[in-house]
């Protein structure tokens, strides 16, 4: 049977970085999956590393990681998100990725004796990159193009965008400039000038946007629209307004009414392969929950890299997710772990219902981690501990529970008397930091008849994704589940831990694995929803003993 040929959208970025063409991206993919089209997301990232995995997380937000274990740009965790689709390793490219690939091929003497250049070398790489989705039944491919249009970085991505617009024809890829039109308060004005300069300089690189999406703080006018479109040889109906929302999730919902999804179905003729309407009625289920409330949930993120939410992206997401399906409004506390001690911890945490403690590395901040698990287990306040959380809590059990003063993980004191958290033995002849840990998704068993086993519906196998190069030392197992501990999930392979959780409390569940990079709007996470519905009970028992908040 002939396929239907897949078609690309590239969106690039004007005027400015941070417009959120990730989010307009994941929308436009949302509406056109509603349509019925079979679509997916590639996002381009113009820096030099190889992935972001070795990249400090206020570099570049957080690391995201896919099912197939690639360390990716925190937008794939928003296509994941919205379209409700796995991404593996080849939605994200980056230079250096490109670059590896290219030299490693030179040095085994492929390219027969040329010089290796930009062009063809360096785009082609990027075009066969883009194409090598195409086998796998997608009519569109969504290319976000990271950065902004004029970056040195950003001009082999450009140029590999013109090859391909060239070879496949205009009916086959559209292109999106995200600009921004800045309000001028002193003139009261909104300014089209930086919009129709970055115009100009995607059209210096020979490549004409089909549609402008518009980010702006107000309202533009029909005259506007009119301007924007003169100067920039696009239509008037393909200058899209943009304005800013509250949530994220409203995106798709404004671009729809704009009409960008029907802009982009009829320049790719794509009309006979879309229904007429888009079925998006479990997003409108999920919105109207969101925006109606029963009730508050307040909860603490507790974590080092708090100044920058894109750090904890997936995290912050996943507990709306798990808000809103308990018809409830999350009203999230970032905890600076650094600044957390004994002394000021009731003032920080009284007040909240349920505790979170955020994945990391290294030793700084953990001191405040500890005292905010300790707080959680003696008040009985839920917590969800992920990853380095997990891992933490056994440490603060083994210190405050079994009375190992010095025990620690040998990731932050190598010589520990009592390395409750130790190194995994396949780590230890890992020459590169980069891509050598233990990534993504494995298959769990959980075991016994507590928390997580509730959480999970009853369900004993389970597949969740990793990040991490230490875990919980077997060593000290009989002793943990003595003193209320429990291990409650092994990896079904090698058997290492994945889960803890206290006996003796409402809810204290740890997790080795990330369940925040699996919800998704359509598919909140268990985990979240038991958290957050749990946080809440502990809401109603507090008010019950009369306390305010
Ligand atoms: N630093 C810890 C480890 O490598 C935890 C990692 C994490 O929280 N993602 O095991």
């Amino acid at each position: 049977m002939k396929r239907d040929k897949t078609k690309y959208v590239i969106i690039a970025g004007g005027v400015t970085s941070s417009l959120g063409k990730g989010i307009i991206a994941a929308s436009l993919g949302k509406l056109l999956q509603a349509r019925g089209l079979k679509v997916t997301v590639i996002k381009l990232d113009p820096y030099i590393n190889v992935d972001p995995g070795t990249l400090n997380p206020y570099e570049h937000g957080e690391v995201y990681v896919t099912y197939d274990g690639s360390e990716t740009d925190l937008d794939l965790g928003h296509y994941e998100r919205f379209l409700n689709i796995r991404t593996s390793a080849k939605n994200n490219m980056t230079t250096g990725k490109i670059y590896r690939t290219v030299i490693e091929r030179e040095r085994r003497g492929e390219y027969l004796g040329k010089t290796v250049q930009v062009i063809p070398h360096i785009t082609d790489e990027i075009k066969n990159r883009i194409r090598s989705l195409e086998n796998e039944g997608y009519d569109v491919v969504i290319v976000e193009i990271g950065g902004t249009v004029g970056d040195i970085e950003s001009l082999p991505y450009i140029e590999a965008v013109r090859q391909l617009g060239w070879e496949l024809g205009r009916e086959n890829m559209v292109t999106i400039l995200l600009t921004l039109i800045p309000y001028l308060t002193a003139a009261g004005e909104l300014k089209t000038k930086p919009t129709q300069h970055s115009v100009k300089f995607l059209m210096q690189s020979g490549v004409q946007p089909d549609i402008l999406v518009c980010r702006t703080e107000r309202p533009l006018s029909r005259k506007l629209k009119e301007k924007i479109a003169l100067f920039t040889n696009v239509n008037i109906d393909s200058v899209v307004e943009s304005i800013d929302v509250n949530s994220i999730y409203e995106v798709p919902m404004k671009m729809l009414n704009e009409g960008l999804d029907s802009v982009v179905i009829k320049r790719l003729g794509l009309e006979n392969r879309v229904s007429s309407k888009p079925d998006l009625t479990s997003w409108k289920l999920f919105l109207e929950r969101m925006e109606k409330p029963v009730d508050e949930v307040r909860i603490a993120l507790v974590g080092k890299y708090v100044q920058l939410k894109d750090a904890y992206k997936s995290i912050y997401e996943s507990l709306i997710h798990g808000s809103v399906a308990n018809g409830l409004k999350l009203k999230l506390d970032w905890v600076d772990s650094e600044k957390l001690t004994d002394e000021n911890i009731v003032e920080r945490l009284g007040g909240l219902h349920g505790i979170l403690i955020a994945p990391g590395f290294g030793s700084r901040g953990i001191e405040g981690k500890l005292s905010a698990i300790r707080y959680a287990r003696e008040k009985k306040i839920p917590l969800l501990g992920i990853c380095f959380g997990m891992q933490m809590a056994a440490i603060e059990f083994a210190r405050n529970v079994l009375g190992y003063k010095e025990a620690h993980s040998t990731e932050l004191n190598p010589s520990t008397p009592y390395p409750v958290i130790d190194l995994l033995p396949e780590q230890l002849e890992k020459q590169y930091m980069g891509g050598t840990m233990r990534l993504g998704a494995k298959i769990i068993i959980i075991s016994g008849s507590g928390r997580l086993l509730e959480a999970y519906g009853g369900k004993r196998k389970i597949t969740e994704r990793h990040r991490h190069r230490y875990f919980f030392n077997e060593k000290f197992r009989e002793e943990f589940e003595k003193a209320g501990m429990r291990i409650v999930a092994v990896d079904e392979e090698v058997g290492l831990t994945e889960a803890m959780e206290l006996k003796d409390h409402p809810w204290f569940v740890t997790v080795q694995f990330h369940p925040e990079y699996q919800s998704t709007v359509d598919r909140p996470h268990p985990l979240f929803i038991a958290f957050i519905k749990n946080a809440y009970k502990c809401k109603q028992k507090k008010l019950a003993h009369g306390q305010k908040k």
